[in-house]
């Protein structure tokens, strides 16, 4: 199956000049969105990992199938505010201005593997972010998986320290 034809570009969107890869076509095909979770789990299960780690809002929908299909631990990482425990947080650069994430404080622990899962790769800017504050609290990030990657940002130079691996490449 070609995953890739149910993603959709959208042009000028969140702003002008921005060719928005949108994954909403695949989650409303009930065989696409099981292919692909197929797919991604191919991938995790081939690597040694405890914990899956990923970002609101679309890292959730295909981190949860995910983990729920190979059986590992679920960790969300949240826009600020919205985890109700103890939480460390991790700011970092936009293409404009800054954002910044939290992850609640217990949620990985020394000598954790983890696995970052999300849905599109842009600059990589996120991940990188995701996986200091996993390095911070004594994780180790084995794998970065997502669906796709716009591989002309060149993510991977960013993440070279990083194994990265998705399913369409932009
Ligand atoms: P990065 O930090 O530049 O790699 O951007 C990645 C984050 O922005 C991910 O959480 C994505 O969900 C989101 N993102 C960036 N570009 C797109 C896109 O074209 N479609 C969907 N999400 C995107």
């Amino acid at each position: 199956m070609d995953l890739e034809s149910f993603v959709r570009d959208v042009p000028n969107f969140p702003k002008e000049g921005v060719v928005f890869k949108d994954v909403t076509p695949l989650l409303k095909d009930p065989l696409a969105f099981r292919e692909c979770i197929l797919r991604l789990s191919e991938k995790a299960m081939k690597v040694d990992f405890n914990i899956m780690v990923a970002p609101e809002a679309r890292g959730f929908i295909f981190a949860a199938p995910l983990a729920f299909e190979i059986g590992k631990a679920l960790v969300p990482v949240r826009k600020p505010g919205k985890l109700p425990y103890k939480t460390k947080e991790i700011e970092y650069e936009l293409e404009y201005g800054r954002a910044t994430l939290q992850m609640h404080v217990d949620a990985i622990n020394r000598g954790d593997r983890v696995l970052i899962v999300d849905d599109i790769l842009a600059t990589g800017g996120t991940m990188q972010a995701i996986a200091e504050m996993i390095e911070e609290s004594g994780g180790e990030v084995v794998e970065i998986l997502c669906l796709a990657e716009l591989g002309f940002l060149e993510p991977r130079k960013r993440l070279s320290r990083y194994s990265v691996e998705t399913l369409i490449t932009y």
